[in-house]
């Protein structure tokens, strides 16, 4: 899309405008056919080919300004939906035994005080077992229809939530009403990214307004970047994200949700059909 509508006064933002004052219409822009929720894609070149700066949407089935969004899911079938999902908070990252891998970058140390490998983040049984979860919740929003019970457990036991799956999970659409401080299984869809003051900042929408997941912590916006393999923190726009984490509330009563580790959060991005 080269044109989307600037949904406060309902006029035209095309690529040139949204260039000039990205704050401003930065999530409050929207398909000026269906209606859904756009965002902004940079352009870039590479010796293939050239991609012009556009719009792009999760449009609505029916929408002719459609194009394909293709999302993440390669191997991420599920056998079936277990009655209970065992969500294992602490495990360790992988390391690798492979004596041949590059020497780690000097100095670069993790959380867990050992140098690690990156591998893909599939190879994590924890996000394995939210991204299933994702999935599901992608594929029918009010999954689960029955009393699925998960378990998810940190620190050396400590769990951090037990009980009934559904009682958990907490749409976006209803960030604003979750208990504050109290650990919830949150998911929705990130609409744009920015940073300010050296804060990340996931937006679900309108960042003064909408939901969105704080990453203040410069090690876990690096492990972020590194675990999902994102060349640019723009690959999370339009992606759908689970995250067991805490809702906190703004002075002026914006929600927004921390978590502590990589391993509390899946995403399920989407990548732009490239076309020509
Ligand atoms: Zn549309």
């Amino acid at each position: 899309m080269e044109t989307v509508t600037y949904v406060p006064d309902g006029t035209d933002c095309t690529v040139t405008l949204y260039q000039q004052d990205p704050e401003k219409y930065r999530g409050n822009i929207a398909c000026d056919v269906c209606g859904e929720k756009s965002w902004f894609v940079k352009g870039f070149s590479t010796e293939k080919f050239d991609r012009a700066p556009c719009f792009a949407a999760h449009h609505a089935s029916e929408c002719d300004k459609k194009i394909t969004l293709i999302p993440d899911d390669d191997g991420d079938s599920t056998s079936g939906d277990p009655a209970t999902i065992l969500v294992d908070l602490d495990k360790q990252r992988k390391q690798t035994i492979d004596v041949a891998a590059p020497a780690p970058k000097p100095g670069k140390e993790s959380r867990w005080g050992t140098t690690r490998m990156y591998s893909s983040i599939g190879d994590y049984p924890e996000n394995k077992s939210l991204r299933q979860i994702l999935t599901s919740l992608s594929r029918n929003p009010d999954y689960p229809e029955d009393d699925a019970t998960v378990k998810m457990v940190a620190d050396n036991g400590r769990i951090v939530i037990q009980g009934t799956l559904a009682d958990y999970l907490v749409s976006q659409e209803r960030i604003p009403d979750a208990p504050i401080g109290e650990a919830r299984v949150f998911w929705g869809r990130i609409n744009n990214v920015n940073k300010n003051n050296g804060a990340l900042w996931l937006n679900c929408g309108d960042y003064k307004t909408e939901p969105s997941i704080l990453i203040e912590d410069e090690d876990l916006e690096n492990d972020l970047m590194e675990d999902f393999r994102l060349k640019d923190i723009d690959d999370l726009q339009g992606a759908d994200f689970i995250v067991v984490g805490v809702a906190f509330k703004a002075q002026n009563g914006k929600p927004y949700i921390k978590f502590g580790f990589t391993k509390y959060i899946a995403f399920r991005k989407y990548t732009l059909e490239s076309r020509g």
